[in-house]
């Protein structure tokens, strides 16, 4: 059994922190939710009354927050956790940041005397409740022993991608491909329409042939040919529409910083922007083929 601090105890954070809890550890959090702490509280936690207070007496500290300028912010900032934390305390972000902040942050916490891993996920709300969700971390192999054991009670799958700001790396490339991929998926559909091609016959083609991917065969954004996508549901999320957007800004900023050239990434982004822009960002980011058809 460990003392864990856990910060940031929103929609991911607080089914992440109560695994934890089953799994016997102590786990004291803080959140600007004042009903995020009572329902941790409610499971067997305690509440602590500021993220530096929970940072001083853990023995590892799990954040989960919206994005890289609270984590910076969190770590770093007046009252930050990684002042407040004993020496050699092991830092694990789960937030989904820019790779930067990532990399600034594992140095911080390095020359504060800590160790420190970036380790974001997938799985969404549903993988965060069920204990399965998949982290992808970066950090030293020190690092990773000792927050893997913990991770494990959170995921299923647990993957090192390498140094510090790697496991952020992943997550933005492998949402870059899935942001991409959706795109093609919803313009074959589209076009397959006004081409008097039913939307079946494209799925039994396609999901054995070339253009075969997860967003066609797993995510398929019309209804029909796989009952459990969002498409049968009025496009209700799922993973929504501006989430992936956030991603594929994050991967637009890492690929600008890295002098990478990636322009269908760009040209994702534009898309998701502009579907977002159209008061759509809430719904699952499959509905963009509305936005490619012309539909409101
Ligand atoms: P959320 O907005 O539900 O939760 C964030 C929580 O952080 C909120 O409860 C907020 O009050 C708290 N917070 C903000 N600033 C704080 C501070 N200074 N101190 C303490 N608490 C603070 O977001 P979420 O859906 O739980 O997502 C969290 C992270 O996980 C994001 O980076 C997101 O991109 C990533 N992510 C989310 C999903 C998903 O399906 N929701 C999937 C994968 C990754």
């Amino acid at each position: 059994m460990s003392r864990i601090a856990f910060i940031g105890l929103g929609n991911m954070g607080l089914p992440m922190a109560l695994n934890l809890i089953k799994a016997g550890h102590a786990v004291a959090g803080f959140d600007l939710s004042r009903d995020a702490l009572d329902q941790l509280k409610q499971e067997g936690g305690s509440i602590a009354a500021s993220a530096s207070e929970a940072a001083a007496g853990a023995e590892i500290v799990v954040t989960m927050l919206p994005a890289g300028h609270h984590v910076r912010a969190v770590y770093t900032g007046e009252g930050g956790i990684l002042a407040a934390a004993a020496p050699d305390t092991l830092f694990i972000d789960c937030s989904t940041i820019d790779v930067d902040t990532a990399r600034a942050m594992a140095d911080a916490a390095e020359d504060a005397g800590h160790r420190a891993v970036d380790a974001p996920v997938s799985g969404g709300v549903g993988g965060a409740a069920a204990g399965t969700l998949t982290f992808m971390v970066g950090g030293p192999d020190s690092a990773f022993a000792a927050a893997e054991p913990v991770l494990a009670v959170m995921g299923k799958t647990i993957v090192h991608c390498g140094a510090a700001g790697t496991g952020q790396a992943a997550k933005i490339c492998n949402n870059m491909i899935l942001g991409i991929s959706m795109i093609a998926t919803c313009e074959a559909f589209a076009l397959a329409e006004r081409l008097g091609l039913e939307a079946d016959k494209l799925f039994a083609v396609s999901s054995k042939s070339s253009g075969q991917s997860w967003s066609l065969t797993s995510y398929c954004p019309v209804p029909g040919p796989v009952p459990t996508s969002p498409a049968n549901r009025d496009y209700q999320a799922g993973f929504a529409a501006d989430m992936m957007l956030k991603d594929l800004k994050l991967a637009q900023a890492a690929a600008s910083s890295a002098g990478a050239q990636t322009p269908l990434g760009a040209t994702a982004a534009q898309l998701y922007s502009l579907y977002s822009a159209a008061g759509q960002g809430g719904k699952d980011f499959s509905g963009i083929i509305r936005f490619l058809r012309g539909e409101r």
